[in-house]
C-alpha cells in the first residue's frame, strides 16, 4: 500500500503508556480527552463507510499512544473492532504506532492475526544520551532490534524521529537520520520538538534549562534531513506535528510548531538551490530563475520571502522567478545580467 493511502485516525492518547517522555502530553497533542475503545473504532468505521473512494486503500490508524503497551485485552478489543471494518470492506488494513521496546515476536504475531499492515515505531533519536535526557525509557539498540523484527515479520515499517530534543545537536540529528536510513523503513515522519504546556519539557524551558528548537532551527535542520531520506528513496510522510485547535490555541508554548512546517522546509531547500545557482553574482545584477510550475509558490516562499532573501543576499537589483515546464531540473538560472 502506498504512503498515499487514506488514513482513518483513531487516537489512543497515553492509553497504557507507562512512560513520561519530557515532551509528551498526549491529551494535548491529539486534542482528545477520553481513551478509545471498541465503540470509538466502530463510530469511525461507520462514518468512513459513507465516504467515497477506494475502501481497499483506506487504513484505520491507531495513533497517539503506545499501542502494544496497552493491556492485551484492550489491544484485542480495539483490533477486533478494526478487523470488522476489513471484513465489511470499509477499510483495507490497519496501522498503528508504538514504542520500540513494546515490540517482540508474540506482539507482532497478534498484530498480524488482526490484519495490521503497517507498524510505526517512535525512534525519536539514535543517540542514547538524547533518549535518556528526553525520558524515553528505551535505547537506540531497542530501535534497531524492533525495526528488524517488524521488517522480518513482513510489516511495512515507518520510523519517527524528532529534532531539537534535550541534548540534541544538528550532528546527532543527521547521524540519527543516517541510522534510520540504514534500517530501510518504508517511510519516516520527522517531528521537530514542540514545547507543549503541562509537560516536563515546558517546565525545563520555563526555567531556562532547555533552549527551544525554534521554527527557524527546525527549518534549517530539516532542509538537510529531508534530502538525505529522499536520496535514499525513503518518503518523508509527515514533517511537523499535525496542527490542532488545542496546540494553535496556546497549547504549543514554544518550539517548532507551525501548521505548514513541511512547506517551509521545502521552500528552504529551493532557496538553498537558488543560492548555489546565484553564487558569484555581482551586486546590482538582474537575474532570472526558471522553476518547475508546480514549485513556483514554494520557490517564492511565504510572502515572497525567498525572493527578498536572495535579493538581499546577493545585492541583486532585480530577481524574477518564472515558471517553466521545459527545464530539466527543479530550478535553473536563465540569465544573470551584470550591472
Ligand atoms: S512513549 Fe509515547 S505516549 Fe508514552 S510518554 Fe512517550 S511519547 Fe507519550
Amino acid at each position: 500500500m502506498s504512503a498515499r493511502a487514506s488514513i482513518l485516525p483513531v487516537f489512543v492518547p497515553h492509553l497504557g503508556c507507562p512512560h513520561d517522555c519530557v515532551f509528551c502530553n498526549q491529551r494535548r497533542i491529539t486534542g482528545e480527552l477520553s481513551p478509545a475503545d471498541a465503540g470509538t473504532v466502530r463510530e469511525a468505521l461507520s462514518a468512513a463507510a459513507a465516504l467515497p473512494g477506494d475502501a481497499g486503500k483506506r487504513q484505520l490508524a491507531f495513533f497517539g499512544g503506545s499501542f502494544t503497551a496497552i493491556p492485551e485485552a484492550q489491544q484485542e478489543e480495539l483490533l477486533s473492532a478494526a478487523q470488522e471494518g476489513i471484513e465489511q470492506g470499509i477499510i483495507g488494513s490497519i496501522r498503528l504506532s508504538t514504542r520500540p521496546d513494546a515490540v517482540d515476536g508474540a506482539v507482532l504475531a497478534r498484530l498480524r492475526r488482526y490484519g495490521v499492515e503497517t507498524v510505526e515505531l517512535g525512534a525519536q533519536s539514535m543517540d542514547d544520551e538524547v533518549l535518556r535526557l528526553s525520558g524515553r525509557g528505551h535505547t537506540a539498540e531497542d530501535v534497531r532490534r524492533a525495526a528488524r523484527l517488524v521488517k522480518e515479520a513482513g510489516f511495512r515499517l515507518i520510523l519517527q524521529m524528532m529534532t531539537g530534543l534535550p541534548g540534541d545537536t544538528e550532528e546527532k540529528s543527521l547521524s540519527t537520520a543516517r541510522e534510520l536510513i540504514s534500517l530501510r523503513p518504508d517511510g519516516v515522519r520527522i517531528y521537530p520538538t514542540v514545547v507543549v504546556r503541562d509537560t516536563a519539557l515546558y517546565e525545563l524551558w520555563r526555567r531556562g534549562v532547555y533552549r527551544e528548537h525554534t521554527v527557524e532551527d527546525a527549518v534549517r535542520l530539516c532542509a538537510k534531513l529531508l534530502p538525505l531520506f529522499e536520496a535514499a528513496g525513503i518518503p518523508v510522510i509527515r514533517l511537523g506535528l499535525n496542527p490542532t485547535e488545542e496546540l494553535s490555541g496556546g497549547g504549543a508554548a514554544a518550539g517548532a510548531y507551525h501548521p505548514a512546517l513541511g512547506e517551509l522546509v521545502r521552500s528552504r531547500i529551493l532557496r538553498e538551490k537558488a543560492e548555489l545557482l546565484l553564487e558569484g553574482t555581482e551586486p546590482g545584477s538582474r537575474a532570472v530563475l526558471a522553476v518547475q510550475p508546480r514549485l513556483l509558490s514554494q520557490m517564492l516562499g511565504p510572502k515572497r520571502a525567498n525572493v527578498s532573501f536572495l535579493r538581499g543576499r546577493f545585492g541583486l537589483s532585480e530577481l524574477r522567478v518564472v515558471p517553466d515546464p521545459s527545464i530539466c531540473a527543479e530550478i535553473e538560472a536563465v540569465s544573470v545580467e551584470k550591472p
